[in-house]
């Protein structure tokens, strides 16, 4: 199979498709990988560590002609001149929320299979969750710079020192994001609180930490006593299909000590923290509401694209390499990779995306 890495083209996105690595096995199993040139430069991998990995360079054209076309994000509009009957597109696509791009693929006849709509049995979403695994352990990141003085903070140092308390993170939803941020809490000597809704998460977040983390159950009683005197509050609650439920009330938030951080995971839902109701960006990525420093970027893995592109690569490279040995047979003969075809033989083929648009399907 021709396999293809076009340059991402939409503003500030600075993953790519593949890692070196990733092409490397491709090409050792047989496939042709033709990547756009310098389409890696910002996860910093050069064309000549491509070509080192057995792949042609050659420009956009030419990595969308290949019979697969692996990407991160959805295609723009610029990039819809190169859907052909016959192509498959393997990527982000989030067409729910997306008219033209369903329409544009529908008219041109491609296959396209979504990353973020494969899911496991057990219901988990496996190419979205190294990116929730980003953001998680960056949370704390973020979060711990923003307490500094510098950064708008009240001015305290997440593990405190001898002699001098740590500083108190609450945790909201224990899922992977809410697991990868009390992690580095951990880590960084802080004194960490998680609720989660999920008794029998809370009892494996207890066991796993042996009184380290401690556990509460979420409700608005419990929520209220943690955020008072928390100084970073990290949103990581996620009802899977719908808007996160604002479980973090502005009453909340205005208790809190001035100088205190949010950071808002969950933003990319809706926000779980009342006040996160504006998404806000790396250029830009705080505001202060009440006093209190707010963090709602909705693409926190941007920020560190190579991590982010070796971290998908890890997760979406089993599935290139079963596309590129069986093409659409791979999706018929594994009813977890067919979960992310959306659209093929020019009709929508996921439920959420047909009823968004009231589409057959
Ligand atoms: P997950 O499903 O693994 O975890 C969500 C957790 O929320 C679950 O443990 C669930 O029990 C818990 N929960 C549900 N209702 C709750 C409530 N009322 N109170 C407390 N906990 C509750 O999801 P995840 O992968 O950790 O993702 C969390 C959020 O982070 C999602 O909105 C996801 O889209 C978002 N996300 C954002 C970025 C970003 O860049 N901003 C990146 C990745 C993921």
């Amino acid at each position: 199979m021709r396999i293809g890495l076009p340059k991402e083209v939409k503003q500030r996105e600075f993953r790519v498709g593949l890692t070196p690595a990733g092409v490397q096995t491709l090409v050792h199993a047989g496939n042709t990988v033709v990547v756009e040139h310098n389409s890696g430069l910002e996860s910093g991998f050069n064309d000549i560590d491509y070509e080192a990995a057995g792949a042609q360079l050659g420009d956009a054209a030419d990595a969308w002609a290949a019979d697969i076309v692996v990407k991160v994000k959805e295609p723009l509009a610029e990039e819809y001149q190169y859907f052909r009957e016959g192509q498959i597109i393997f990527t982000y696509l989030h067409l729910a929320a997306n008219r033209p791009l369903t329409e544009a693929l529908i008219s041109s006849g491609v296959t396209a299979v979504a990353y973020e709509t494969i899911q496991l049995d057990n219901g988990s979403l496996p190419l979205l969750a190294p990116m929730s695994e980003v953001a998680g352990r960056m949370s704390v990141q973020v979060g711990s710079r923003f307490l500094e003085k510098t950064g708008g903070g009240h001015g305290v140092l997440l593990g405190g020192v001898p002699g001098v308390l740590p500083a108190r993170v609450v945790v909201v939803g224990g899922g992977i994001v809410g697991s990868q941020a009390m992690r580095v809490a951990v880590g960084m000597g802080a004194d960490v609180t998680v609720l989660d809704v999920n008794g029998a998460r809370l009892r494996e977040i207890d066991d796993q930490y042996q009184g380290r983390v401690k556990t509460l159950m979420s409700n608005s009683y419990n929520l209220q006593e943690a955020v008072r005197t928390a100084d970073l509050v990290v949103g990581a609650v996620l009802i899977p299909g719908a808007r996160a439920p604002k479980l973090v009330t502005r009453g909340m938030i205005s208790e809190m000590r001035s100088g205190s951080v949010v950071v808002d995971v969950a933003v990319d839902q809706g926000g779980c923290i009342e006040t996160a109701n504006r998404v806000t960006t790396h250029d830009e990525p705080t505001y202060v509401v009440d006093g209190v420093v707010h963090y709602a970027v909705a693409n926190m893995p941007g920020a560190v694209p190579r991590t982010s592109t070796f971290a998908l690569t890890n997760a979406t490279l089993p599935y290139v390499a079963g596309l590129a040995k069986g093409g659409i047979h791979a999706l018929a003969d594994d009813h977890v990779f067919l979960k992310g075809l959306n659209v093929g033989h020019g009709k929508v083929t996921c439920k959420g995306v047909a009823e968004a648009f009231n589409m057959d399907y």
